[in-house]
């Protein structure tokens, strides 16, 4: 499709992060073919920008302006969560909070579990119970695998891993006024929120509570309630894919961290061959709750 000089300059200038970039050209395309246009104008662009706000969030669209316009406060990276595996025999994943994508008090609460993780790890030596548990000689296939992602967006995925922790964050609407923008129910690809003169209302069994419409609400009409985290563990990739059953659907960070205590238990008592997710089968979930 055509893109004239001001859109491709607009697009140059969207506070997305790099790597979305690409598809944001393809958003406004998107826009564009929906309205019968074979070229993209600024107004495509700003229409693109406008949902990538939202998706994003008020504070961090702001922020990520402020990157691209030399101003203060920008997304903050969070150095310490960035795990190198390569000599490792498990590797721990982090979502993009660890580039700033989170709130502080989320990527606070990240960074606690993924060290409480690590300490687990190093104290009881889980390195030497995966060399044992593994039948082919120790690759990278043999790793144990934990992603931590900071929402259930989940843009690091913890599905197919041996242990994931996923962000939960509880909306909750306000007695505030509501604007009527329609910002939450756009965000919101749950169709969870039903949108009234009177406000929005949120479908519990809907919500996957990922704080999408807290964040895009400019009235604070919709607010998080509470924080936490779901566990899920006993998923594969390689050879047997499996996906991660529940352990937990709300905990907090001490939650985590037991049942990160009890995997590494049951871990201790497989034999060669045996994965967490064997072990789990055998022995039943209840043991990590
Ligand atoms: S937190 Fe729930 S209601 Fe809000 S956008 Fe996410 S799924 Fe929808
Ligand atoms: S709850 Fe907030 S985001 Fe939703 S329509 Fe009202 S003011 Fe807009």
């Amino acid at each position: 499709m055509e893109w004239n000089k001001e859109a491709i300059e607009r697009h140059e200038q969207m506070p997305i992060p790099p790597s979305v970039s690409p598809l944001a050209r393809k958003q406004a395309e998107k826009i564009a073919r929906k309205k019968g246009l074979s070229q993209v104008t600024v107004t495509e662009v700003e229409e693109a920008e406008e949902a990538y706000a939202t998706y994003f969030g008020r504070e961090k669209a702001q922020e990520m302006k402020n990157l691209l316009e030399g101003k203060e406060p920008v997304p903050q990276m969070v150095e310490e969560l960035f795990f190198d595996a390569s000599e490792k025999l498990y590797d721990i994943k982090v979502c993009p909070v660890k580039y700033g994508s989170q709130r502080k008090e989320v990527a606070d609460g990240i960074t606690e579990i993924f060290r409480g993780v690590q300490e687990i790890f190093e104290k009881e030596q889980i390195e030497e119970t995966i060399a044992e548990l593994s039948r082919a000689p120790l690759s990278q296939q043999s790793r144990f695998t934990v992603v931590i992602a900071g929402c259930s967006n989940c843009c690091e995925p913890p599905f197919f891993k041996d242990l994931g922790v996923v962000g939960q964050h509880v909306p909750r609407v306000t007695n505030a006024d509501c604007l009527q923008c329609n910002k939450c129910k756009r965000v919101c690809y749950e169709d969870a929120i039903t949108l009234t003169e009177n406000g929005p209302s949120i479908n519990r069994e809907r919500c996957i509570n990922c704080e999408f419409c807290a964040k895009s609400c400019p009235n604070e009409k919709i607010i998080i309630e509470k924080r936490g985290y779901k566990v899920i563990a006993g998923g594969r990739d390689y050879r047997h894919p499996a996906v991660a059953v529940r352990v937990k659907a709300f905990t907090g960070q001490e939650g985590v961290l037991t049942t990160v205590k009890k995997i590494v238990t049951l871990l201790k008592k497989g034999n060669e061959g045996d994965t967490l997710k064997s072990l789990i089968e055998k022995y039943g979930i209840d043991m990590l709750q």
